[in-house]
């Protein structure tokens, strides 16, 4: 049996598990574009459950490509708070005005016109264009790089772009439109979120695929899909302060580039200090320090590097640039602090 021969035989009992089995799901049910592209920019790096009550939340606010267009950032960024990688919102807002400008406000159904827009690759235009417009558009995460690798005993490395642009173009070739359009794609990803499971042994004996899958019938499940070794994160020493001063706390910007872009923070600075090295930097801030004490200790893993956070929190006088001193209060009502923070963000709250 050819590659495309299997693909064509696993559609249909695929299709018909995925009828009787679907998880009810917000964002399933005839959706817009529109909601689909955002429960698919919320799902990339966020577990289901947690991406629900965003999900209600975010459209409650923001029902349309137009108020999405127009959202302030600041209550953009409150919507996101929690979600993490917040270059995506800020790129859903980005690409919304360009639908506005360019697409006459309605979302294109084409997966050229929606690859176009900030923040939309392959797999989320093959998403919007498969499960809202029924394209023959496939979308291809690590889970379905996972399972297709798995029904194939396919050996190429599911890190590198060829193996995934190879698995996209032959599932073009066989992609049923309308209706099945869209519950392939879903049915896919279902299959690898629920039954072709990650590092553990998938289970097979619920999967349609049992007879089909050549992983299966080799007895080596555990060998798929074939991965080079990751790269080992970076890990970075922070020192984070809460400065206080008169009932409020400071808080700053981060720069318009790189990681947490435009984020607000507590100001923190590179490097593991001393209480003497904290009581330094913060004079050549231009601060007097009345009083200061270890505060904890807290981890956060961004996809490349690794924060080690050590917390100082500090009663201190005077004023530094870029600073902004902000009432408890204040901060969780109108600020979206980055997750990163979320333990310190907790000291300020209760004290
Ligand atoms: Fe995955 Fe097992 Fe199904 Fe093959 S039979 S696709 S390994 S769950």
């Amino acid at each position: 049996m050819t590659e495309e021969q299997r693909l064509l035989a696993a559609i249909p009992p695929l299709l018909e598990w995925f009828r009787q089995e679907r998880k009810p799901l917000p964002w399933r049910g005839n959706p817009t574009p529109y909601q689909v592209w955002i429960s698919e920019i919320m799902l990339q790096q966020t577990r289901i459950e947690a991406v629900i009550p965003y999900y209600f939340r975010f459209l409650a606010t923001f029902p349309d490509v137009a108020a999405l267009a127009a959202a302030p950032d600041d209550l953009l960024m409150k919507c996101w708070e929690g979600l993490g990688y917040y270059s995506r919102a800020r790129n859903l807002k980005k690409a919304a005005q360009t639908v506005m400008d360019t697409f006459g406000g309605v979302m294109p159904s084409s997966a050229e016109d929606l690859r176009s827009l900030p923040g939309i690759g392959a797999y989320t235009a093959g998403a919007i264009a498969s499960i809202a417009y029924g394209r023959p558009e496939p979308a291809v995460d690590g889970n379905v790089l996972r399972v297709l690798s798995r029904l194939h005993a396919d050996g190429r490395d599911v890190m590198k772009a060829s193996t995934r642009t190879g698995v996209e173009d032959a599932l073009r070739q066989v992609y049923p439109r309308g209706e099945e359009a869209a519950l392939l794609t879903e049915g896919l990803m279902e299959l690898g979120e629920r039954v072709c499971l990650p590092n553990t042994m998938p289970l097979c004996d619920r999967c349609p695929w049992q007879e089909l899958c050549l992983v299966h019938k080799q007895g080596t499940e555990q060998q798929y899909p074939v991965r080079a070794a990751k790269k080992e994160r970076r890990r970075e020493e922070r020192t984070v302060f809460l400065l206080r001063k008169q009932g409020t706390i400071a808080l700053r910007k981060r720069t318009n580039e790189g990681l947490l872009a435009g984020m607000w923070e507590f100001p923190n600075v590179e490097g593991a200090l001393s209480l003497s090295q904290v009581k330094e930097t913060l004079t050549a801030w231009g601060l007097t320090v009345s009083s200061m004490e270890p505060c904890g200790k807290a981890k956060h893993v961004f996809s490349h590097v690794e924060w080690h956070m050590t917390g100082f929190s500090v009663t201190c006088d005077g004023d530094r640039d870029g600073l902004c001193w902000v009432t408890p209060a204040e901060i969780a009502a109108d600020f979206a602090l980055p997750t990163a923070f979320k333990a310190y963000k907790k000291q300020v709250e209760q004290r």
